[in-house]
């Protein structure tokens, strides 16, 4: 029974293949971890992280380049929206398999280490959830993540800073345009939030991290908000990135 019950809460074997994890306190093993769909980390946007194949290095796509530019100066995503990756994602997100953690927190320290400098990191921020979504899934996602890459990377965490107002509808049931306007306004820099900011040493940056990205636009909405209330550079990190359906 006890053994049963561990299982459940810590299971031994890899979330993707079923097989024993030979990975200690991970599970995903080494074999379906190089099978992962992880982004290059080479020519990238600089400012959306959007991958271009034939590009070495780092260019500035079109929507970046033309009006609605987005608020965000940097953002990066670790890995792609797809195959088993979705799966664990969502595994993680809606039936609170918070054991992958870990293996999330691993991907998204490696990434940050080498597109970012982290010395220039002011502090970490989560995107901050509806409450309802929260009151239903009784956790944000986003927190565990961003808490505990802010302690690997010796970063001041700011849970807090940020938070969520006013009334809005799903982001994945709408188009580019309509999810820009939809969340115009919905975020708001808490007492926390500008006690953090006030402490800010010139020239450094705020990294919010959020666990998928599609168009941008709530981070750019984060961005446009943080910016507002004197934050100079915001970058954002992304555990994985979706494309639009439609
Ligand atoms: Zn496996
Ligand atoms: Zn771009």
């Amino acid at each position: 029974m006890l053994s049963k019950i561990l299982d459940f809460f810590w299971p031994r074997e890899c979330a993707v293949c079923k097989g024993a994890s030979d990975r200690p306190g991970r599970y995903i093993c080494s074999g379906c971890l190089m099978r992962l769909p992880f982004l290059p980390v080479d020519g990238l946007c600089r400012c959306c992280g959007r991958d271009a194949p034939a590009v070495d290095g780092e260019f500035l796509c079109t929507g970046c380049s033309s009006p609605p530019r987005p608020s965000f100066d940097r953002v990066g995503s670790v890995l792609r929206f797809d195959g088993y990756l979705r799966e664990l994602v969502n595994a993680y997100k809606f039936r609170g398999a918070l054991y992958l953690r870990n293996d999330f927190v691993d991907f998204l320290e490696a990434f940050v280490r080498v597109r970012f400098p982290v010395e220039k990191i002011a502090f970490i921020l989560p995107m901050p959830s509806a409450f309802a979504n929260r009151f239903w899934r009784g956790y944000n996602q986003c927190d565990y993540l961003a808490s505990a890459l802010a302690k690997r990377l010796s970063v001041p965490y700011a849970g807090r800073a940020l938070k969520r107002c006013g009334v809005f509808r799903k982001q994945s049931e709408l188009t580019a345009d309509e999810r820009r306007v939809n969340v115009k306004g919905t975020f708001a820099v808490t007492a926390e939030g500008r006690r953090f900011i006030a402490a800010m040493p010139p020239g450094s940056s705020v990294l919010v991290l959020d666990d998928i990205m599609t168009t941008g636009s709530t981070l750019s909405e984060c961005a446009k908000t943080l910016k507002k209330s004197s934050v100079e550079n915001v970058w954002g990190v992304t555990l994985a990135r979706s494309q639009m359906n439609s």
